[in-house]
Parts: structure tokens; sequence; C-alpha cells
């Protein structure tokens, strides 16, 4: 599904193109189970392991590093849902992912500041992640700037469906807390 489509992404004039040159081979991955590959099968997906995953990325970038990008962003968008959502949360966000045949929904992983993203977890507040995100009433509002967004725009350019934005909740502490 990835040979035939490698010329065209890669003389596509620009990222846009080459993104969307990609189209038709995603929704034949997402046909054959790869999208929810990662999901777990309680929630409908097939329940990979890392391992698995690691494999099948190996194999699939040999041809094409493009489409595999794409798929790979989408579940790395989705692992901290996977590894530190609530059930609930798992339910709500992984299932839509788990049954969606044709590939039409992206998710990405907003983690690299416009300042940085290297000295994400400086020990100094004053550097590291800027994007900060504060509680009001029932939402959370988010402040701060993230590029490098992959599958950040979605299909149509509207948006993903999904993103998990990597904040600090207290400017004052540091982003992981460290053991003494
Ligand atoms: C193909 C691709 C896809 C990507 N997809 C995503 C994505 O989906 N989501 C996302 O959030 N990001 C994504 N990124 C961004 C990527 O994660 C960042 O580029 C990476 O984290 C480095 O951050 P930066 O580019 O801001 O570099 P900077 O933080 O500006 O660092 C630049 C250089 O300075 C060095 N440096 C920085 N701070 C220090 C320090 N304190 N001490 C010593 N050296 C330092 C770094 O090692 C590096 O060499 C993607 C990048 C690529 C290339």
């Amino acid at each position: 599904m990835l040979r035939p489509i490698v010329t065209t992404i890669d003389r596509a004039a620009d990222g846009w193109e080459s993104f969307l040159a990609g189209r038709e081979a995603y929704r034949e991955m997402s046909r054959a189970g790869f999208t929810k590959s990662f999901i777990p099968t309680e929630y409908g997906g097939a329940g990979f392991s890392m391992i698995d995953i690691a494999v099948a990325a190996e194999e699939l970038t040999r041809i094409d590093i493009n489409v595999p990008t794409t798929l790979l962003a989408s579940g790395l968008g989705l692992q901290p849902v996977i590894q530190y959502g609530t059930p609930e949360q798992k339910q709500r966000f992984l299932r839509p992912f788990a049954d969606d045949p044709e590939g039409e929904l992206l998710a990405s992983y907003a983690f690299t500041d416009v300042a940085g993203g290297a000295n994400f977890d400086s020990p100094d507040p004053a550097g590291g992640i800027q994007t900060f995100a504060r509680r009001d009433g029932d939402e959370w509002v988010i402040s701060g700037e993230k590029h490098y967004t992959t599958n950040g725009t979605g299909w149509a350019k509207k948006g993903c469906q999904l993103y998990t934005v990597v904040c600090r909740t207290d400017p004052a502490q540091e982003l992981i807390s460290r053991s003494p």
C-alpha cells in the first residue's frame, strides 16, 4: 500500500500536499487495523505491545517515512490516555479511534513549545515547558505556544480530533517530580 505512493509524496509541492498524498494509504491501514493496534483490547483495539509497534514501525518505514509517521504520531497522541487515563477517559477518547475504519480521526501529541522542547524538564521552572494549564470552574484554560505538532492540522486543516497537550499546572514546580 505504501510503495506506489512514495514518489508522489516525495515530489509533492509542499508539506500539505505530501500529507494528503498519504490519505488513501492511511485509509487502507485503518481498514487493515493498524490505526487501532495501539489501543487496548478492552477499548476495541488490538492491544499491541511497544515491541510489536516498534517492529511494525521499522518494517513500514523501510518503504516510506511519511504515512507511518502519521500513524505513529496518532498513536503517540493516544499514549497519555492509554497509559494514564481513567477508565472513563479511555472509553471516551480511545473508543472512537478504535471504531474508525476509514482513518478519519487523527490524534497528536503537543509537546514541543515554540521556545524549545529539548529542555522540557528543566529543573528551573523559568525554563522548560512554558505552556500552562489553569483551572477555571469546570474547565482547564491552556496558554502557551506549541509547534511541530505532527497531525495537528487533521485531514481537513481544521484541527485533529484529539490533542494531548503537555503543560505545567503549577508555574513554580518542576514538570517531573524526582525521587529524593
Ligand atoms: C519529524 C518530526 C516530528 C515531530 N513531531 C512532534 C510532535 O508530534 N509533537 C511535538 O510536540 N514535537 C514534535 N517534534 C519536535 C521534536 O520533539 C523537537 O524538535 C525536540 O523535542 C527538540 O526540541 P526543539 O526542536 O525545540 O530544540 P531546542 O529545544 O531548541 O534545542 C536545540 C538544540 O539545543 C540543545 N539544547 C537545548 N537545551 C539545552 C540545554 N539546556 N543544554 C544543552 N543543550 C541544549 C538541544 O540538544 C538541541 O541540539 C517533531 C520533530 C520532528 C523532526
